[in-house]
């Protein structure tokens, strides 16, 4: 069955269509999707725009419920999903389910606050005057979503969207549109009214761009790589719209020579191999003080050496393929660049057999590894982690705040000192301790710094800052 544009409520077929093909066996054709053109997508910021007084006006209540219904759906059919999800996009079954589980919370969450759009009165200074504030929705908000979270991302920007009286149009990645594609349709089955949420797959470069640039569009929330969101920025910021925007990371994660060996072991190993490295948060760039490094350098190659590679489907299967030929080559270049550069691979890098044809790498751990070295500076997205090392807790933190890039941060250690100071001088907007760097609650400010983001929070309470408007007013009661 070809997975259609979902426009204005109305399942539309398109004169193009793409396969969405298994990076765990490039035999397995998923679907057909719609290749969306820029009158599809104007067609849908138009269908947007048509929804918006109703749904912005509806009782709180009514979307609340819709909101509720849709996260119920999502939960009650969470193994399918996620069954859906490790297919397109290659994470283990298990992080699919969970990754499903977390897109009904994420509704959940936000079907409650729809219920807590409240106001401020606050004291005029002119007698008889009483002023307050409400924060009311923008209109059509465009939302551009990458592969590596299918079900998550499109969720934490559509629920908080919807919640707050805006109506939407979602472009999810080429790569990946299928759980996108069943989210519009949950919704719909859920009651939401035609034309609130629109679905347009096709290409970031058409349909991407045709909603980056239209004016109907009020608010633009994207998330991905650094250059594609540097380059809508412009077009966007340009016209004067708001934007939010979630783009890579280099996270580094600091192991103090009074760390539980053990548990800094599980940290930095399960931090860069889970999704396949393939997460914003991952702990890519490991830095150790002198009288821990060897032994953790040792347990991590150990370790990682021990992870089963295959496809994402058998219960077997401890880490997917990548999701990409193209991924696949970007990951390879940057292996290579790091022995070039005198980094030393001490496990995987290689390419993996399984029974069915994929995109298969086993996760690799490079030694040796110094800051000004290009794989060490630039965002790989793969299973590849560098490991570093510091004279002492001072350089670890000169070292980990070296970076453009600001998401994700992490400390293993047993001293407090050490925690607290780090969770104050760490230049990056989340901080762990004694945690991968990822790994987040649904319900709690997600965001980062430096050229990692741009704009307010994404999630929880704070996702109310983008995708609501403040209004002051003003009335004369005397
Ligand atoms: P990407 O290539 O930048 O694509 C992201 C989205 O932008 C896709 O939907 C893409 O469409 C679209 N796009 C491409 N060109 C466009 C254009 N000219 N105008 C408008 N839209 C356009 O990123 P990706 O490869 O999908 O995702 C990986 C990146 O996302 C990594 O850098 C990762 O760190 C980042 N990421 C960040 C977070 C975070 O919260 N910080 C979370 C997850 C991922 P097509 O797919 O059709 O090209």
């Amino acid at each position: 069955m070809t997975k259609t544009l979902i426009i204005g409520g109305e399942y539309q077929s398109t004169d193009e269509v793409k396969p969405n093909i298994n990076p765990s066996d490039t035999n397995d054709v998923i679907d057909e999707f719609a290749v969306g053109t820029v009158d599809d997508t104007e067609h849908a910021i138009c269908a947007a725009a048509d929804a918006f007084e109703a749904w912005a006006t509806a009782s709180p209540l009514f979307r609340a419920e819709i909101l509720e219904r849709a996260g119920q759906a999502i939960f009650e059919r969470r193994e399918e999903l996620g069954r859906l999800l490790s297919r397109e996009e290659g994470k283990i079954l298990a992080e699919g389910i969970g990754e499903a589980t977390r897109a009904a919370q994420v509704f959940k969450f936000y079907a409650q606050e729809a219920l807590r759009v409240d106001g401020v009165a606050i004291a005029s200074v002119r007698p008889g005057v009483r002023v307050e504030t409400r924060d009311e929705p923008h209109g059509v908000i465009g939302l551009i979503t990458p592969w590596n979270f299918p079900i998550a991302i499109p969720a934490w920007k559509l629920a908080p969207a919807l919640a707050y009286g805006n109506t939407a149009v979602l472009k999810p990645a080429d790569l990946t549109p299928g759980c996108a594609w069943e989210l519009i349709d949950i919704l719909h089955k859920a009651g939401l009214p035609a034309g609130v949420a629109n679905l347009v797959t096709g290409r970031g470069s058409v349909v991407g761009d045709a909603l980056v640039r239209s004016d109907r569009v009020a608010a633009v929330s994207f998330t991905g790589s650094v250059a594609t969101g540097a380059h809508i920025r412009q077009i966007v910021t340009g016209r004067g719209a708001p934007i939010q925007q979630e783009m890579g990371g280099k996270s580094p994660l600091i192991i103090m020579d009074d760390a539980d060996l053990e548990q800094a072991v599980d940290c930095a190993v399960s931090g860069s191999v889970i999704s396949t490295g393939q997460r914003c948060t991952s702990n890519t760039r490991v830095i150790a003080t002198p009288g821990i490094h060897d032994a953790l350098v040792e347990a991590m190659a150990r370790r990682t050496a021990a992870i089963r590679v295959g496809n994402a489907l058998d219960p077997q299967t401890q880490m997917g393929p990548v999701v990409d030929k193209g991924q696949l080559e970007i990951d390879l270049g940057y292996l290579e660049m790091a022995r070039k550069e005198g980094g030393e691979v001490l496990c995987g890098g290689e390419l993996v057999e399984c029974d069915t044809p994929g995109f298969y790498l086993s996760p690799a751990v490079v030694a040796g590894a110094t800051n000004d070295m290009v794989h060490v500076r630039e965002e790989i997205f793969g299973p590849v982690v560098s490991v570093l090392k510091a004279a002492d807790y001072d350089e670890a933190v000169a070292i980990a705040n070296d970076s453009p890039l600001g998401l994700s941060s992490g400390i293993c250690t047993r001293s407090l000192k050490y925690a607290e100071d780090f969770k104050a001088r760490s230049t990056a907007g989340m901080v762990m301790v004694n945690l991968p760097t990822a790994g987040v609650d649904f319900h709690v400010p997600f965001g980062g710094r430096k050229g990692s983001s741009y704009g307010p929070r994404e999630q929880g309470r704070a996702a109310r800052a983008f995708y609501t408007s403040s209004k002051t007013c003003y009335t004369n009661h005397a």
